[in-house]
């Protein structure tokens, strides 16, 4: 008899249309998640080396200012430019080229260097909320903008070599791959169905319940069915908004309150300032939206230990890609953990 907690087999990502390998079988051996020993608290609430530090100087010399709260400038670094070159001509089935352009800004989330988010309070992570709605709308509404993908590196691990808290937002002319794929599966599922993917997926998550980290009013927190990676995390927006400057006021906590419960449990699993890519899909600039729904996706690396990472190598370059332990046991794992961060007493909740 098959048994999905044993046997391999592939479960189908019905957001990107991809299949993934699972190896339930691999994972055996009892879980003996070492923990590593925590590292004092050494980070300083303000580095003077740090080019994000409020009043520190920048590429070019540019002083940030004394911010108090989130900060946006724009990035020093662009991958985008925001003037667009005139598109060269011809182009062919086989050497295909486009001109790009677009905006990319950084978001600093608060002007203490030695903070995370798993580490702000909800009340501080909910100014951040705002700027990213703020951002959203203002670069949605930018002529020649397609997309506006908010996202953020975390750790070293991800190549992000500046602890001080940040995102990046990249606005481009163009709707980007991933966001190709999706906008295509949820379109043609509403053409189909009438309702949005992620909706009727959301029901039956919350239905089952075994795959849910956190769930609050406004948005549920889950290991989706079909995860690549050992702790990945989809957050979900429960009313139908399709983009992140839609939601209203507790539409807004809410998703600070779970962004503060997914990170925080991250912290906790292993006891470290837990590394991921996360961010956010939304609608298109100017989509109707019909189909889509608000949502965000944390890749985190780690698979067993503070130490253990996964990388997406061989089969997984060649073929497909593959996991061992379940969404299941990897949700479980996760719901089970503390809601109060491993490094706080009770002092800053
Ligand atoms: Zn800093
Ligand atoms: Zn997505």
């Amino acid at each position: 008899m098959f048994d999905p907690k044993e046997h391999p087999h592939r479960r189908y990502n019905p957001l990107n249309r991809e299949w993934v390998l699972v190896s339930p079988h691999r994972t055996k051996r009892p879980w003996h998640g070492q923990m590593e020993a925590s590292k004092a608290d050494d980070r300083l609430a303000y580095d003077p080396g740090c080019y994000l530090c409020p009043g520190n100087s920048r590429a070019g010399g540019v002083a940030n200012p004394e911010y108090t709260s989130t900060f946006v400038f724009q990035n020093d670094f662009a991958a985008l430019l925001q003037n667009r070159v005139a598109a060269p001509p011809g182009g062919d089935d086989l050497f295909r080229i486009e001109p790009v352009s677009g905006i990319c800004r950084v978001i600093c989330f608060s002007p203490r260097h030695d903070l995370t988010v798993a580490e702000m309070s909800v009340g501080e992570i909910r100014p951040v909320v705002d700027c990213w709605a703020d951002q959203s709308a203002e670069l949605n509404a930018e002529p020649g903008i397609a997309y506006v993908q908010i996202f953020e590196n975390r750790g070293e691990m991800m190549g992000c070599s500046n602890p001080h808290p940040h995102c990046q937002i990249w606005a481009s002319s163009v709707v980007p791959n991933e966001v190709v794929k999706e906008d295509a599966a949820q379109r043609e599922y509403f053409e189909t169905h009438g309702r949005a993917l992620l909706s009727d997926y959301l029901h039956r998550e919350l239905a089952s319940g075994e795959r849910i980290v956190d769930v609050n009013d406004q948005f549920a927190a889950l290991v989706p069915y079909w995860a690549t990676w050992p702790f990945e995390v989809m957050i979900v927006s429960r009313r139908a908004v399709f983009g992140i400057e839609d939601l209203d006021d507790a539409g807004r906590d809410g998703l600070a309150a779970i962004l503060k419960s997914v990170t925080t449990r991250y912290d906790n699993l292993f006891q470290i300032s837990f590394p991921y890519s996360f961010g956010f899909h939304q609608r298109p600039a100017r989509a109707p939206g019909e189909g889509w729904r608000l949502h965000g996706h944390f890749y985190p690396p780690l698979l067993r230990s503070a130490t253990v990472r996964k990388f997406l190598v061989g089969y997984e370059m060649l073929a497909m890609p593959q996991r061992d332990i379940t969404a299941e046991s990897a949700a479980a794992r996760l719901r089970e953990l503390p809601e109060v961060h491993y490094r706080h007493t009770g002092s800053r909740i």
